[in-house]
């Protein structure tokens, strides 16, 4: 377990469909939220007891204020060997020569269409412009970029080859994922286009394409489409079929801790944070929590309480 994804804010300037209704969710509080000083000592205490990456993520990171002095500290957190950041990219393009100042190698950008039609109805916001120049601006700064592209019928399966089309002249890996459940209501309608579904779609469409080596922990399965300088990959994040080498620790805004994103807060590093523990008792903690692991994502959601998901992705992080 090496690897830690922090949510920052529960706050998002988009409304994807799929995270969360149009009128939002109900917002976390100042008071519940974690500090920035929080955080920061939570992530020391996480690299001290063998955390080597941190991806910060949310809802939307750019919206929450002073994140980028609270990147630039992290940055300097002695042991931690790599950070990274999902973002939906609205936000994101000013701060680019920043990041790359602060030794940001690689962004996931989420964008699930090509289409600025299909995108606005999506997101139900109209930024597709400007997510698409964040994309040009972190190439141009030498940034590696995912796209992270949930597929959903009706709405952007007609995006699928465009946006493999994009790995053509960019090197840019695009990231098909499997619809979640995480909506931030009731009624998942069920997932109808899982990983083979998607691969199906691909291999009809580029016969030639291979598998490539997925590196260590990948949740993707990834291949390259001959004469591309991008690659594609799948995430099948509902079928959980790579739960085996998961490395990751999530903690939630308001100081969830998960040691999987299907199960049940394990602990509330907050809460301790705010109890007076010193680093030592909340490193034994945590790593007592982690010890608890289930033993992949569907038993996690076996062990969760009774209801079903109904939480927003962007209380959790994606
Ligand atoms: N706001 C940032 C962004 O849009 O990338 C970071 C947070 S967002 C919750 C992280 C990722 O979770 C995004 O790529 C988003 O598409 C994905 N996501 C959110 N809800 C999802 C769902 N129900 N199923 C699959 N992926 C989901």
């Amino acid at each position: 377990m090496n690897y830690l994804r922090l949510a920052v804010t529960d706050r998002c300037n988009l409304r994807c469909f799929y995270c969360m209704p149009e009128h939002g969710i109900d917002w976390l509080s100042r008071k519940e939220l974690m500090s920035w000083e929080e955080m920061m000592r939570l992530c020391s205490i996480m690299v001290k007891s063998g955390i080597e990456k941190i991806r910060l993520t949310g809802g939307e990171p750019f919206a929450r204020k002073n994140f980028m002095e609270f990147l630039a500290e992290l940055a300097q957190l002695e042991g931690l060997e790599e950070i990274t950041l999902t973002t939906n990219g609205v936000l994101t393009a000013p701060y680019i020569p920043e990041l790359k100042k602060l030794g940001i190698k690689s962004v996931n950008l989420s964008m699930d269409s090509l289409d600025r039609n299909r995108f606005f109805s999506i997101t139900r916001r109209d930024e597709l412009p400007a997510v698409l120049d964040t994309m040009h601006e972190l190439l141009r700064h030498n940034i590696a970029v995912k796209i992270n592209a949930v597929v959903m019928e009706g709405k952007n399966t007609e995006d699928i080859i465009p946006l493999a089309e994009l790995t053509k002249d960019l090197p840019v890996s695009v990231r098909y994922i499997e619809e979640m459940p995480f909506n931030g209501h009731e009624g998942y309608g069920g997932l109808s286009w899982d990983y083979i579904r998607i691969l199906d779609t691909l291999k009809s469409h580029y016969p030639d394409i291979t598998k490539i080596t997925d590196p260590l922990y990948s949740t993707s399965y990834n291949y390259n489409i001959p004469g591309h300088k991008g690659n594609v990959g799948i995430i099948a994040a509902y079928t959980r079929s790579f739960c085996g080498t998961c490395n990751r620790i999530r903690v939630t805004p308001q100081g969830d801790m998960r040691t999987c994103l299907y199960g049940n807060s394990v602990l509330n590093v907050k809460d301790l944070l705010r109890n007076g523990y010193d680093d030592k008792a909340v490193q034994e903690e945590i790593i007592n929590a982690i010890q608890q692991r289930a033993k992949d994502g569907h038993e996690a959601e076996r062990l969760r309480m009774a209801t079903g998901i109904t939480e927003s992705m962007a209380t959790i992080g994606g």
